[in-house]
């Protein structure tokens, strides 16, 4: 129990922290030249916010929730997605009264769900993602989509299959839902129990199960059914993707897991030696804001699975190679020597190279071992005779030539 880490959770190692390094910069990278500002919100949120942001009856709140109650007996859960936690935070700080729309981004945000641990599904894992407030063209649709496909891209995973549909807004889903219900009503008793569960609190979630997909065949779509407005924004996102080169499937089936949503909702998977996997998964969500206490203002995000893409990218084998950790190594013989080594890897660090040397008192084989294991491409040795004529030895590491340097020309010589 003591060295094993709660089932679903993973290390996140040195060896693989460029890897992270490199999509957390791709994002704020991508996000900041399209006018998005960074945002943090708390890990933990009161339980009721979820509630009412993500949906009473979807399986995140039913099933996969952190909850639990804290010492002053209030009801905590840690947060299973980052979209309720920007709006909560958007509204408190009255965001609505500066300029709109309100563009934000998140990185690495730790999000949890009580998920059975398989392939690609954890406990704790962490998205990336955005959100924009106030603005209700769908050419923000089109622009979000946009950036996570070039996110994306950005790490290497292409070959994206973008998937749209629109689930409408509430009044023209209330008339659908009453004609879905009609259809389903007969169908019922052979369902499954987490459908006949679904009928009457959320039956556009039926739609979405994984073992009816059959006896589902030929159910009335939402996208039928859209109220005008409805069906002219899809029809104008339809024509920015077109126009911004990104191709588009319309899958009617897309219904996503979370109550928010309104009109707009995407998922971008692609292909993997284990089959197709979903790495990002948004939409619209013009209702959500007055929901949670705000002026009603529009909404429209995604999130983004970071551990799902760093599958992708070892499915694929196109992970990013590890950076040296060091440009040099400094290799010292001696009390004087080690003076000497101690100022200048202070030196060469102020240069701006990753340089080190021995802090274990080891023979100059044993660091020469080290230097060779760490990956330093050159190592400076600096010993009693040299020192005293003052002058170093350069090795290069990589065509094991070695040169002798003035020792107050090195760091010139190591930066150049
Ligand atoms: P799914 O249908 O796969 O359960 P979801 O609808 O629950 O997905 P979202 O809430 O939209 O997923 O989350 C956005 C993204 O976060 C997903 O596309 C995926 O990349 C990632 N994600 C979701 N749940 C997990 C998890 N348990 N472990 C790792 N990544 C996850
Ligand atoms: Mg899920």
């Amino acid at each position: 129990m003591l060295t094993q880490a709660p089932k679903g959770t993973l290390d996140m190692l040195p060896r693989d922290s460029h890897r992270w390094q490199g999509i957390e910069a791709s994002v704020r990278r991508i996000c900041a030249l399209a006018g998005y500002r960074e945002i943090r919100t708390p890990i933990f949120e009161h339980t009721e916010l979820f509630q009412r942001g993500v949906g009473d009856t979807t399986d995140v709140v039913q099933k996969e929730m952190y909850t639990f109650t804290d010492k002053g007996d209030r009801s905590i859960t840690l947060k299973p997605e980052g979209t309720a936690g920007a709006v909560r935070a958007f509204v408190e700080n009255h965001m609505y009264a500066d300029a709109l729309p309100c563009k934000l981004f998140y990185v690495s945000c730790p999000c949890f769900r009580y998920e059975k641990p398989q392939s690609g599904r954890l406990r704790q894992f962490h998205q990336n993602g955005i959100e924009v407030f106030g603005a209700k063209d769908a050419s923000v649709d089109a622009e979000v989509i946009q950036i996570a496909m070039e996110i994306l891209r950005a790490n290497g995973i292409d070959d994206l299959s973008l998937n749209i549909n629109s689930i409408g807004c509430p009044t023209c889903r209330k008339v659908y839902l009453e004609k879905l219900r009609a259809w389903l009503a007969p169908k019922l008793p052979t369902l499954c129990e987490d459908c006949r569960k679904r009928f009457d609190r959320n039956p556009l979630r039926i739609l979405d199960c994984k073992e009816d997909v059959a006896k589902l065949e030929g159910a009335p779509a939402m996208l039928d059914n859209l109220c005008e407005e409805c069906a002219d924004h899809f029809e104008k996102l339809k024509g920015y993707l077109a126009a911004l080169g990104l191709a588009y499937n319309v899958d009617p089936r897309i219904v996503r897991g979370l109550d928010y949503y309104t009109k707009t909702v995407f998922e971008v998977i692609t292909d993997t030696p284990n089959g197709p996997l979903t790495v990002c998964g948004g939409g619209r969500y013009d209702g959500l804001v007055e929901e949670l206490g705000g002026p009603a203002t529009p909404g429209i995000g995604f999130g983004m699975g970071v551990e799902r893409m760093m599958m992708v990218q070892d499915l694929r084998g196109i992970a990013p190679a590890a950076p040296a950790p060091l440009d040099a190594f400094v290799v010292t013989m001696g009390d004087e020597a080690r003076l000497a080594g101690v100022k200048l890897v202070r030196d060469l660090r102020k240069a701006g190279l990753k340089a080190d040397l021995d802090h274990a008192a080891r023979s100059m084989k044993a660091q020469f071992k080290f230097a060779n294991k760490a990956g330093a491409p050159k190592v400076v040795v600096i010993a009693g005779d040299e020192l005293a004529r003052g002058v170093v030895k350069l090795r290069d590491m990589e065509n094991s030539t070695e040169a002798e340097i003035p020792a107050d020309e090195i760091v010139k010589q190591l930066s150049d």
